[in-house]
């Protein structure tokens, strides 16, 4: 059996290198309302198995930005005149799922020229190769993720990186520019994406956002990546959330308001920061935990 043993879909096949257990249920923090754990943080994410492979309706988001994932592996297209880009292909074996989706969207897949991802962890990047190999696009990855990248090998394929980016590094194809940013934490080169739209003649920023649920135990290193991810993220310029999970911008509620000529409920500007509000406080309270339990580990 090539499927792994699975708690809320996370464990890919062995071999893998990428494989989370159920996080502790414990600590609790209420954002906005609603009490979470870093337990129910990976639920919400992930949904059940079938759901992180499941093809959710491809939609156009805004402008030239559509969604081509699975209900709760986000996978997005940026159709330009020159040629398309894609973020995340997400598991391997979701790649077809997302061929289908360009396909019903009317684009091509072989017209994906630029592979971007939003951090080396399996069910976000572990596609790109086969990506790769079915369009040969060119795949560009931040350079403090490519050690994570290089260890995914799935069925023994080597993982493609054509351009390493540094951070704030503009990736730029048809008259669309994306900008990669380094928001390190859930991992070392986690990249939170930014770019322009125009839709009914007005121009909207879009932010792409990298997870950033906090890992654990937290080590000094990744302490430090958080809280400078967490107070950075809210620089950057933003009206359309999107993230790398679904249920990091509410997805589903807004894909049901979609249409019938009301207000793009994509455009959120009121609820850019949310995930990073419940990720600061998630993250806090953890290594408020972890250093009671063991003083002076940080
Ligand atoms: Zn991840």
């Amino acid at each position: 059996m090539r499927q792994a043993v699975l708690i809320f879909g996370l464990c890919l096949g062995a071999g893998m290198g990428y494989c989370q257990g159920q996080p502790p249920d414990h600590p609790a923090v209420t954002v906005r309302g609603r009490t979470y754990t870093p337990r129910s943080i990976l639920s919400r994410n992930m949904g059940t198995p079938e759901d992180a492979t499941t093809q959710f309706p491809p939609h156009k988001i805004i402008g030239n930005i559509y969604y081509v994932g699975t209900k709760t592996l986000s996978s997005f297209l940026i159709v330009t005149r020159d040629g398309n880009i894609l973020v995340d292909s997400t598991y391997e074996r979701n790649v077809p799922v997302i061929r289908k989706s360009v396909e019903q969207l009317g684009f091509k897949f072989s017209d994906i020229k630029i592979l971007l991802g939003s951090h080396a962890h399996g069910d976000h990047q572990e596609g790109d190769a086969l990506v790769k190999e079915l369009t040969g696009a060119q795949v560009m990855a931040m350079a403090e993720d490519v050690p994570a990248l290089k260890a995914m090998k799935p069925g023994g394929k080597e993982h493609p990186v054509d351009k390493v980016l540094r951070d704030g590094e503009s990736v730029t194809l048809g008259g669309t520019t994306l900008v990669a940013h380094l928001t390190a934490g859930h991992t070392h080169g986690c990249t939170t994406w930014t770019t322009r739209v125009e839709e009914g003649g007005k121009a909207y920023n879009v932010m792409i956002g990298c997870s950033l649920r906090s890992p654990q135990p937290l080590t000094p290193d990744v302490i430090a990546e958080m809280n400078r991810s967490f107070k950075f993220v809210r620089t950057l310029p933003c009206d359309v959330p999107l993230g790398d999970h679904p249920a990091q911008y509410s997805m589903t509620d807004k894909y049901a308001k979609l249409g019938n000529g009301r207000p793009n409920p994509f455009i959120d500007a009121a609820n850019c920061y949310v995930e990073a509000d419940i990720q600061e406080a998630m993250f806090r309270a953890i290594l408020e935990e972890q250093q009671k339990s063991a003083p002076g580990r940080q």
